[in-house]
């Protein structure tokens, strides 16, 4: 199995309330885009593909080791995945897309992620519970129901897909209308099953200035 690594590294950060990228924006000293990079080649990624906003492209291969490969990113997270699995080598037979906002995933869940591939999935992600108590509201905030909480879950990156399996979703969402979070709704609007692995609360997502300094305090810790 030969894996390449995507890293969408292209959204402007804007909740994050920073001058920078969010993907620039430090953490421990080092841009949150280098620790993702890192993730995915501790957890056995060889070629990485990372899709950057075209203002800052130079300062992206600035702090990105020589051989990742940078790509102009799109307007939606859609279009930067999409452009990067077009510069993705022809020869790896396997995707893994993660987002730079998640910098401190612990290797495993790469592993994780990747063995499931192994072992036949087409496409793979990693979830964790939900814990809190889950409800709709309207649009003046009234609950208007309860939602069973046991079957749902909370969806991470990395996302593994088998290499042919991506590219022909992609194919098959292009033109849509559709809006999609994450590469696994755009395999499932394609018809694929989707399978998952256990998440980790380490690979949260660095969203608001709050998720920031939880970063910290982890990088601070024996890891
Ligand atoms: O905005 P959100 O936090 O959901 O973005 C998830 C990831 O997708 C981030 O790492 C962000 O840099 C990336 N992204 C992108 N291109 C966009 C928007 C977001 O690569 N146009």
């Amino acid at each position: 199995m030969h894996a390449v690594g995507i890293v969408a590294a292209a959204g402007s950060g804007l909740r994050l309330g920073a001058e920078l990228p969010k993907a620039l924006v430090p953490l421990g000293g080092r841009p949150l885009v280098c620790w993702a990079v890192e993730s995915l080649r501790a957890g056995g990624v060889e070629q990485v593909v990372v899709a950057v906003p075209a203002p800052q492209q130079a300062a992206f291969i600035a702090v990105l080791p020589d051989d990742v490969h940078v790509v102009i990113g799109g307007d939606t997270r859609t279009a930067s995945v999409r452009a990067a699995l077009g510069a993705a080598r022809e020869h790896a037979d396997t995707v893994l897309v993660h987002d730079a906002a998640r910098p401190l995933t612990p290797p495993d869940v790469v592993a994780r992620v990747l063995a499931a591939l192994a072992g036949g999935a087409r496409a793979v992600v990693p979830v964790l519970p939900v814990v809190d108590t889950t409800v709709v509201v309207d649009g003046d905030g009234v609950v208007t129901a309860d939602v069973p909480r046991a079957p749902l879950r909370r969806v991470q990156t990395p996302q593994g897909f088998d290499r042919a399996t991506l590219v022909a979703a992609y194919a098959h969402a292009h033109g849509t209308a559709a809006e999609f979070t994450d590469d696994a709704s755009v395999v499932r609007a394609a018809g694929i099953p989707v399978h998952t692995v256990a998440g980790d609360e380490r690979a949260a997502k660095v969203t608001v200035a709050h998720d920031l300094r939880m970063a910290e305090l982890q990088t601070e810790r024996p890891r």
